[in-house]
């Protein structure tokens, strides 16, 4: 029998950090810290300190495979934690802080950290839930000495914790199927469960993601990625960016319009990545400004569907390139990506931004299906949905803890809970989730549609459509619609306005405006608490 000739070279995330401290030590980490002052550094140096971070972890007893978490903004020092826990064997545990208090206290216990690391924003979250959940766990906080606050809970300083640890650490090595990231799904439409990455999942989701239609990071790159730590793996950032030497440029707890504006244009950044309502701020904040970003090539938005206005708005206001893409926590996250194709720069413009609209086509290492109800695949026509199912080695096999019991069918796929569409250039669109999804008379209106529609109207800040109940039809749908300040758009008038796009018994039967649309600890719409409030409203 033949065997293979190649080396076994497992794909560990430390030798990420190994590359860049490497190849691209001089490379910079800019942080805006949470104390306040813009910190820099370099990837030689934030690779010594994650070698002082595992020492400091292993002096503390952290074993192979604990869990280490975290409760923190986009900084350097949570970069050196991530890369400092997978340099033991253990495992960082992003806590998403937007998440209600009972919500982190049940994930802290169902992942049982030994220790918890977290920036002093959230020191008066962790006094909330000390009853609760934190008997038995060390806590940390990522400051230095003279920052520490006071608190009844017994905290520790990050900085003296390393201080007089060894640079020199050497890695533990372990095999590239160890655990090494948890991250819990936000719980948008159902109670948080953990998707556990592996060192192998990591590290191909970045080479994968780096690929030139997606984030496709270089060394000249300078990559701000909004998205944050603790929402959905950071959509591989943290490992993509070093992977590349490209400089990282992160936020901290400031991620208003204007902060991050400044942010951009400071630090010549060149690509950025965040969910809709980020891009609001910031296109609000530029229009305020009345000038283009001086070096922002690009964009990737994702976590909802983008509405069209602001894809216009970065295209023809600012020059900047629009990436619609699509994931989920359980894709290590990304899945799919809306770059161009062979045939679309002959289309007319109006054809090219519906494909836009799209959340695009799944890369190398994604396999994509969609079902009916039967089972049965259903054509790439662009028309018709069915359930979106996803198969690779960057996508989930179980929840933590077998939650939710087998996740995967007989084909080894996981339904994502997504219903979507593909088209003959390959492009997927979601048309709902499937919790999402208003069914009037037997037949499903899509609430994404209807509000890529409806937020068309220039007088519409964010638009969301929800199913009422009815006495006829078991649901029909609702908008609720967030006005530019000042408008008097009335209801008659959107309805008018949505006449000629949908079918007529896709016009919503009522449409309320509100001041401010509820948003969930990942910046999507709320649509659970609107469903709940305003169900049975008609
Ligand atoms: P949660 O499932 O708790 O919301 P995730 O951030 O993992 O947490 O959300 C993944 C889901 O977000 C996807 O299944 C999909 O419904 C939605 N989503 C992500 N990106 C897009 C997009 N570009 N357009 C529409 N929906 C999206």
């Amino acid at each position: 029998m033949l065997r293979g000739g190649m080396q076994a070279w497992p794909l560990r995330v430390t030798s990420i950090l190994d590359h860049a401290a490497r190849f691209h030590a001089g490379q910079e980490v800019v942080t805006r810290t949470v104390e306040g002052p813009i910190h820099r550094c370099t990837y030689g140096q934030l690779a010594a300190r994650a070698r002082q971070c595992a020492a400091a972890l292993e002096r503390a007893g952290i074993a192979t495979g604990d869990r280490v978490g975290t409760l923190a903004w986009n900084t350097y020092r949570h970069m050196e934690l991530w890369y400092g826990a997978a340099g033991i064997g253990a495992i960082y545990h992003t806590i998403n802080p937007r998440l209600f208090d009972d919500q982190i206290a049940h994930i802290i216990g169902d992942a049982d950290d030994k220790i918890i690391f977290a920036d002093l924003t959230f020191v008066p979250l962790l006094e909330r839930v000390r009853d609760r959940c934190l008997a038995g766990r060390r806590l940390v906080v990522l400051t230095d000495r003279s920052h520490m606050p006071n608190s009844l809970l017994e905290l520790d300083c990050y900085e003296d914790l390393i201080a007089h640890e060894s640079s020199d650490y050497p890695w533990r090595d372990g095999p590239e199927d160890a655990p090494v990231g948890l991250c819990y799904t936000s719980g948008t439409t159902g109670a948080p469960k953990g998707v556990v990455y592996t060192h192998r999942s990591n590290v191909l989701q970045a080479l994968i993601a780096n690929n030139a239609d997606g984030l496709g990071f270089r060394s000249t790159s300078s990559v701000l990625p909004v998205v944050p730590m603790y929402h959905a793996n950071a959509w591989s950032i943290a490992f993509s960016a070093p992977m590349t030497g490209a400089k990282l440029v992160l936020p901290g707890p400031k991620l208003d319009g204007a902060s991050l504006c400044d942010l951009i244009e400071a630090e010549d950044v060149t690509f950025t990545g965040a969910v809709p309502t980020v891009w609001i701020d910031m296109i609000a904040e530029m229009r305020k400004r009345g000038t283009r970003f001086k070096r922002l090539e690009r964009i990737v938005t994702g976590g909802s569907a983008c509405p069209r206005w602001i894809i216009e708005a970065f295209e023809q206001e600012f020059g900047v390139t629009v990436l619609h893409a699509w994931g989920m926590t359980e894709m290590s996250p990304l899945g799919t990506f809306a770059a161009p194709r062979p045939g679309m720069e002959a289309l007319d413009s109006e054809t090219r931004m519906r494909l836009k609209l799209k959340q695009g086509a799944p890369f190398y290492g994604v396999e994509m299906r969609i079902l009916d109800d039967a089972g049965q695949e259903v054509p790439w026509d662009g028309v018709t949905p069915g359930r979106l199912q996803v198969k690779g080695p960057c996508v989930v096999a179980e929840y933590l803890h077998g939650a939710g019991g087998a996740i995967l069918d007989a084909d080894g796929f996981f339904d994502t809970g997504d219903r979507a569409t593909l088209d003959p250039f390959g492009y997927m669109q979601i048309t709902d989730r499937t919790k999402d999804v208003i069914k009037s008379g037997g037949e499903w209106i899509s609430s994404i549609e209807l509000e890529n529609h409806a937020v068309c109207h220039p007088d519409l800040i964010e638009v969301a459509a929800i199913g009422i109940a009815h006495d006829k039809w078991g649901e029909r749908p609702m908008l609720l619609a967030v006005r530019v300040p000042g408008s008097t758009l009335t209801e008659e008038a959107l309805v008018d306005f949505l006449r000629p796009k949908v079918a007529r018994w896709w016009l919503p039967d009522a449409v309320l405006f509100i001041d401010t649309m509820p948003h969930t600890a990942t910046g999507k719409i709320n649509k659970v608490a609107l469903r709940e409030r305003y169900r049975n409203s008609a």
